[in-house]
């Protein structure tokens, strides 16, 4: 579609790490907990009741604005945004509107940037669940308010995504910056990460914004970025054609593989925001957010970049190492003990990242240490590996008690050498005869006789024993 740019904003609900309801004591619970067991007066909305604000939730939300660098206010409140829905008990859900906790903020996306225009805390809603009985034509419905008043931090970008190859970046780098300050585990298939993009479409050299559609709660970086495919076709094909986009919400469905119209935004309901007449506006310490900024580890675009400059290795290992917080870790600190941060960074991405559990750095060092100097081959070192991680005993225990060391002291090879050469007269004579590929089976038979042998030493001592 050559003559079409695409333009995209992005809404990021997540939920952050936080061990009781946004404003209530009930546990935010996990998938599976049965229906309605996490609610109380609070979250079911009976009357009388006053909302609490979590502060572990505050916290996230304002770690996840300064790790994007945004512009903290002072003030801050909440207010209600008023629709009538089943899953919404109250009738309201307390959200952000005017004054949101955090404004003016940036992504970094390969060079590039993104910006963030606000990042917000809210309640998450019910679930409703249709469910139904064909044979009798009987269906019913029904709610779970184990989600209601669940933490939501609401991450806005100004509409700066161009493809949707960009879209899943940026949702995939939001995710590793999430996980690395601690501000949420982001796990999509737990929902704790959902993907509202808005799209349009814009001829090439024009300023002006098309006609947007909205895509609601995708939770696949897959399904985003097939949405976002099918979204532009479409719009494109409707332009063509003579028609126009019409302003609407569409899901994505996963077994058709294509974008449907939900509601259309004429009748957009009006929400009568107020602010929340229960909970006072939130005026934020400045020392507190000042301590938070400083409690921030490293974030991932600068660790990328440190670790392509201080270890000189290639960017897309450093990428993958900087993407997950605990084997970047792990890394550092075994390269720094092995001293081989080549050898370390190879087994890290080889190796290590692959299973998805992580020796401790001590291990990982000793292990690049037994492979680097030979007394294992890179083989057993993944075996030793394998062991480690099941057993937690040490890389040089496991060596030692499964009898893996090379053997590489000269006399006891030199035996071994000089019982194959007995054994083996014909291709001894072939060797000396001048074909030289005998030496490869002399070396068969060494490895036979002597399955631990180290076999750099063990040639030289064949050959020097031939020659
Ligand atoms: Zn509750």
């Amino acid at each position: 579609m050559p003559d079409w740019e695409v333009v995209i904003g992005m809404e990021i609900h997540v939920q952050p790490r936080t061990r009781t309801k946004m404003f209530c004591g009930c546990a935010v619970g996990q998938l599976g907990d049965p229906p309605n067991s996490n609610v109380c007066e609070v979250c079911l909305g009976l009357p009388g009741v006053l909302p609490v604000i979590n502060k572990a939730a505050v916290e996230a939300c304002l770690k996840t604005a300064l790790a994007l660098d945004c512009e903290i206010p002072i003030h801050t409140k909440f207010d209600r945004k008023n629709y009538m829905y089943p899953d919404l008990p109250k009738g309201y859900q307390i959200s952000q509107y005017d004054l949101p906790m955090s404004v003016n903020g940036r992504l970094e996306l390969d060079g590039r940037q993104v910006r963030i225009r606000r990042v917000h805390l809210e309640e998450d809603t019910g679930k409703l669940i249709h469910a139904g009985d064909k044979l009798h034509k009987a269906w019913e419905s029904f709610v779970d308010l184990n989600r209601a008043g669940v933490p939501l931090m609401e991450i806005v970008s100004e509409p700066d995504i161009r493809s949707a190859d960009e879209a899943r970046d940026y949702a995939q780098e939001m995710r590793t910056l999430l996980r690395t300050i601690g501000a949420s585990e982001a796990e999509m298939e737990k929902g704790q990460l959902r993907c509202e993009p808005n799209i349009s479409i814009r001829r090439y050299g024009s300023d002006d914004l098309g006609v947007k559609t909205e895509l609601k709660n995708i939770n696949s970086f897959r399904a985003l970025h097939r949405a976002i495919e099918f979204e532009v076709k479409r719009q494109v094909q409707v332009v063509e054609s003579g028609g126009s986009v019409v302003q609407e919400t569409r899901g994505w469905s996963e077994s058709e593989q294509r974008t449907f119209s939900q509601r259309s935004k004429e009748f957009a309901e009006d929400y009568r925001y107020f602010p929340e007449p229960d909970l006072p506006p939130l005026e934020l310490d400045r020392s507190w957010i000042e301590d938070l900024r400083r409690s921030l580890p490293e974030l991932p675009a600068s660790r990328l970049a440190r670790l392509v400059a201080e270890y000189g290795m290639p960017v897309s290992d450093a990428a993958l190492i900087a993407a997950d917080r605990e084997l970047a870790d792990l890394f550092e600190a075994a390269a720094k003990t092995s001293g081989d941060s080549k050898r370390t960074a190879n087994w890290v991405v080889g190796e290590v990242a692959p299973t998805g559990k992580y020796p401790s750095p001590s291990h990982l060092a000793e292990l690049v240490t037994l492979v680097g100097s030979g007394k294992i081959t890179r083989d057993q070192g993944r075996e030793v590996l394998a062991e480690t991680l099941n057993g937690g005993a040490s890389p040089s225990e496991i060596v030692a008690r499964r009898g893996l060391a090379q053997v590489s002291d000269p006399s006891a090879l030199r035996a071994v050498v000089e019982a194959v050469i007995s054994g083996n007269p014909r291709a001894v004579e072939d060797y000396k005869s001048g074909k030289k590929q005998a030496l490869g089976a002399l070396m068969a038979e060494v490895r036979k006789l002597a399955p631990a042998a180290d076999p750099k030493s063990a040639s030289a001592i064949l050959q020097e024993l031939l020659n």
